[in-house]
């Protein structure tokens, strides 16, 4: 846990979330600022920065969970028969403005590409 960090806050019940699932390792809750109709957020347990922080073990543990976590939850909340999208936003020039790693699960509408 980082004190400073508002998503340690959320899995630690410090500050409240719409949670969708939850297991021992991952947490996804509604993002407060939806920009689809489905706009959750996955993120680890463990306090890691960002991608960049990732290490093996981390990747073989954490990030696979978070992965299967979109499975599901996709499913779960119906867009997975259309599609959806899995993001990651590393770095400020990739719009990450939470430093805790976090994954956004888009879907519900026709999702453009390239991004902005
Ligand atoms: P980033 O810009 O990729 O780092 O995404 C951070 C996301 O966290 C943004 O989509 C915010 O709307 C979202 N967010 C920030 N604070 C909260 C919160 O307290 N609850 C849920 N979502 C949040």
């Amino acid at each position: 846990m980082s004190k400073d960090c508002i998503f340690c806050k959320i899995v630690e019940g410090e500050i409240p979330s719409k949670k969708v699932y939850e297991d021992d390792m991952v947490l996804a809750f509604h993002d407060i600022t939806p920009v689809a109709p489905v706009h959750v957020l996955i993120i680890p347990k463990k306090h890691i920065s960002s991608i960049l922080d990732i290490d093996e073990s981390d990747a073989e543990n954490y990030i696979a969970k978070i992965h299967l976590a979109a499975k599901k939850i996709a499913k779960d909340l119906g867009i997975a028969e259309n599609g959806f999208r899995l993001v990651n936003n590393c770095g400020d020039a990739g719009g990450q403005t939470v430093y805790h790693i976090h994954y956004h699960l888009l879907g519900g509408r026709n999702l453009s590409w390239p991004p902005g």
